[in-house]
């Protein structure tokens, strides 16, 4: 989970864009942004850990001059959360100075460090890419599509060297990329919402396997490496990730999980006093639930939009306070059936906390439905959803994860169901942690610390 941003604006202050940029694409990652330059050439580069606005201030931002920028938000998959793997990254190799941010993880990076052969800064499977660009002593664009030929599983990425830009999207294209128009400026961004932050008219999406160059003459492209069948962009951006103001393979998200609700409804109703959402991704489909049953809805549970990823841990004795960190029942709950809709249940221990918080409140029952199937099998391709034995449904039925989590009723859209919410066909999507049917090889040691000094 990661959000990259590029602009090719000259005379404009390409830098305040990429953070307007990031600031849209800030649910992708948490952990660290960073914004990098080019000025005739010549690269700088600002990163850190933490939020958007707390990596950048106006000093910052008015030190980043140039005609390009891309921005990353990063949310670590391969690599941990320390200042050497924050993006974007600046590699020198034999041939040129990269600039480079990924969003995705590869299934062959073991295989591509030791290919690169020398010791890398960070500990993230990124840099090999930005590396093996680097290194390759032939011009920009045939060192790229070297490069991507090279690489298995998912790699969206932006890129400065040579005095241009690059972005490309693997040849399943797992993770979005659209390219778009601030005025003739090129730009391209994780998401749709972050050219409608910054202005940009959307022009496309990038193509699985298709590289984008931007230089001086403006915008070329080329199919660089074969696009596997119908592609297999991430099921998961759909009921969870993406905004919902995005437009995914031109299908807005909002309207989707909508539409998961409103099959959830018809494929498991119950008879209840409130629809209630777990904030925020659970909201739409709770929306699509109400009204397919006509059951009042209800913003049962209120949020703390203000409690993201903090390094200040609690005090010891506000521990136990869990999960009101973020949540808080509202009193009209009291004494209600209520069904509580979730986007997804991964180690289920949120959603217990959540379903205890609820009686708690006085809640006569608790009824939780989920607008994804059961998370069953790990992510190699950019989320860090947990490891198979983390995951409360991978080895048990649906009447155990009831049970595990408290619940008077549990049940799950079927799989057919959120296909048909999202408008795309089954082969166009990458399913693999709900069906264990993974498109590319899966790497037998996929930790997220691997690369990490023992
Ligand atoms: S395994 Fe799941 S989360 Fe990962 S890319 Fe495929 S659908 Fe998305």
């Amino acid at each position: 989970m990661c959000g990259v941003f590029g602009v090719r604006a000259p005379g404009r202050d390409v830098a305040r864009l990429s953070y307007f940029g990031l600031y849209a694409l800030q649910h992708r990652g948490q952990e660290s942004a960073g914004i990098a330059v080019s000025e005739n050439g010549r690269l700088t580069a600002v990163r850190d850990l933490g939020l958007v606005p707390q990596v950048f201030d106006e000093r910052t931002l008015s030190g980043l001059r140039g005609e390009y920028a891309i921005g990353h938000t990063r949310y670590s998959t391969t690599g941990g959360n320390a200042w050497e793997n924050a993006q974007p990254l600046l590699h020198r190799g034999r041939k040129r100075l990269v600039a480079l941010g990924h969003n995705g993880n590869l299934v062959n990076a073991e295989a591509l460090r030791e290919l690169v052969g020398k010791p890398l800064a960070s500990t993230s499977d990124s840099e090999v890419i930005a590396a093996l660009i680097a290194d390759d002593e032939r011009p920009l664009e045939q060192a790229i599509v070297a490069t991507m030929a090279q690489l298995e599983g998912a790699a969206t990425v932006v890129g400065l060297a040579d005095g241009k830009m690059f972005a490309f999207r693997d040849s399943f294209g797992f993770r979005p990329l659209v390219i778009g128009r601030l005025g003739d400026d090129p730009v391209v961004a994780s998401e749709s919402c972050a050219l409608d932050l910054v202005g940009a008219t959307f022009e496309r999406e990038v193509r699985p396997g298709e590289l984008v160059l931007v230089d001086d003459d403006g915008l070329h492209s080329i199919q660089a490496v074969d696009q596997e069948k119908n592609g297999a962009l991430c099921i998961f951006e759909f009921f969870y990730l993406a905004r919902p103001d995005t437009r995914l393979a031109g299908v807005e998200v909002h309207g989707a999980r909508v539409r998961m609700g409103e099959r959830l409804a018809a494929e498991s109703p119950v008879e209840a006093d409130l629809v209630l959402p777990i904030p925020d991704s659970g909201t739409p489909a709770a929306i699509g639930f109400a009204r397919a049953t006509g059951i009042p809805f209800s913003e049962g549970l209120i949020k703390n939009r203000y409690v993201g990823r903090t390094f200040i841990q609690p005090e010891q004795g506000m521990r136990e306070q869990g999960i009101r960190m973020k949540f808080n029942p509202l009193a009209e709950v009291a004494g209600k059936r209520l069904v509580v809709v979730d986007d997804s249940i991964v180690r289920g221990s949120t959603t217990r906390q959540i379903v205890q918080m609820l009686f708690d409140a006085g809640a006569a029952e608790v009824h939780v439905r989920v607008s994804s199937p059961p998370v069953i099998s790990p992510c190699y391709y950019g989320i860090d959803l947990a490891s198979e034995d983390e995951m409360i449904a991978a080895h048990s039925t649906v009447e155990e994860v009831r049970v595990a989590i408290g619940a008077t009723s549990l049940a799950y859209i079927s799989l057919e169901g959120l296909q048909a919410a999202t408008h795309r066909p089954a082969s166009a999507l990458c399913r693999a942690c709900l069906t264990r049917e993974y498109p590319t090889r899966v790497p037998a040691d996929a930790a997220k610390l691997r690369f990490e000094p023992v």
